[in-house]
């Protein structure tokens, strides 16, 4: 056998080069209130019936394109089945999504600060990437945005990680002007009170994407969906291709989405009321959160990433951003039951600076 002079790397994607593994700080913490799941337990009917799971679950394949979930999500949203295309996680769906709207080299249109993912997939696609700031009041630059001319534009609502919802206004600004898809990511709407779900099930270019990871609490079962036109949604299926969602992840899902809808109401309030009463407690501390509308706030803070070591020492994960545009050094802090915001609390007052 003659010895090849490439290295292993030489063959790989030349566009992969940049792209690191992501790898957030998830060492396990006594609290862990840095990646916004749902810290008060898993759905009840969810729960029972993962617990309870048939051989034929585990050895046979899942429905191709997860029938029964479409019909469980169409049912929740308000819209036909054929509405609804779901993924391994809302990451797989707005990858798919992406995916099936460009050809090498189109470009992706994303706001800054928002969800983190969104270039990292661009370049995953072997995209380009245009970053809108957002703007001093943390709303869109829908202008800005529709003049990058992008085959998908991206919006976050309610923002990741600065926590507010994007104004009515902007976004209907982006849809009715951007050149290409909208993909409205809806992945703390349940914590809200606006949703693009219905708009984007009537219109041709829109795709508004969820998770069942945050308010259902369903994070370890990789479950997303879109709704959109028919034909888009088939679209993204073909890019998602078969398979994705696993039985077990498919009957939980279908299960929380028709029996459990009271308990994750009932905990989104819970989430609602310690939200407003954590961010009394830390102004009250003479800090600066901002308002949220999702199951998180942030808080800009000196040295975030030392505070959120010191934290850490304490027993309280929290996800540090360093140097965001618009806010600079801040805190991303989860909302879970009261006392683990106290634990939060008192880990904060010993760590901020
Ligand atoms: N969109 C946003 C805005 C998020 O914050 C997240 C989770 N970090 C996701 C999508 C992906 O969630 P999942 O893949 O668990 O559905």
């Amino acid at each position: 056998m003659t010895e090849r002079s490439a290295t292993p790397l030489d063959r790989a994607r030349a566009a992969y080069r940049g792209i690191s593994l992501y790898q957030p700080d998830r060492t396990p913490c006594r609290i862990d209130l840095s990646d916004n799941t749902n810290l008060f337990g898993v759905p009840p009917t969810a729960l029972s019936i993962l617990r309870a799971a048939p051989e034929n679950v585990i050895t046979r394949y899942p429905l191709l394109y997860a029938d029964r979930l479409k019909a469980a999500i169409g049912f929740y949203a308000g819209v036909n089945e054929d509405n609804v295309v779901t993924g391994c996680g809302s990451d797989d769906v707005l990858d798919s999504t992406i995916r099936a709207f460009c050809d090498p080299g189109s470009l992706v249109a994303t706001s800054t600060p928002s969800f983190a993912m969104i270039p990292l997939l661009a370049q995953m696609n072997g995209l380009d990437v245009v970053e809108v700031p957002l703007r001093n009041d943390l709303d869109i630059d829908a202008e800005a945005l529709v003049a990058a001319h992008a085959a998908v534009t991206y919006v976050c609502t309610p923002n990741n990680p600065t926590g507010n919802a994007i104004s009515r206004e902007s976004i209907d600004y982006v849809i009715d002007n951007a050149a290409g898809i909208v993909i409205i990511d809806e992945a703390y709407s349940e914590f809200g009170w606006d949703s693009w779900l219905l708009d984007a099930a009537g219109l041709s270019h829109v795709l508004a994407v969820r998770t069942l990871s945050k308010a259902f609490g369903l994070a370890g079962l990789r479950v997303g969906y879109a709704v959109g036109a028919r034909e888009l949604v088939t679209e993204v299926e073909k890019s998602r291709g078969p398979y994705k969602v696993s039985s077990i992840a498919e009957d939980a899902a279908t299960a929380a989405l028709t029996s459990d809808l009271e308990w994750v109401g009932e905990r989104v309030g819970e989430v609602i009321e310690n939200r407003a009463r954590f961010i009394d407690e830390l102004r009250g501390m003479g800090l600066k959160p901002l308002d949220s509308d999702a199951n998180f706030i942030l808080l800009p803070t000196k040295d975030a990433a030392e505070t959120a070591r010191q934290m850490r020492m304490k027993g309280v994960a929290v996800r540090p951003f360093p140097a965001l545009p618009v806010t600079g050094d801040a805190l991303r802090i989860s909302i879970g039951p009261w006392h683990m915001m106290e634990d939060a609390l008192a880990a904060l007052g010993e760590s901020v600076r």
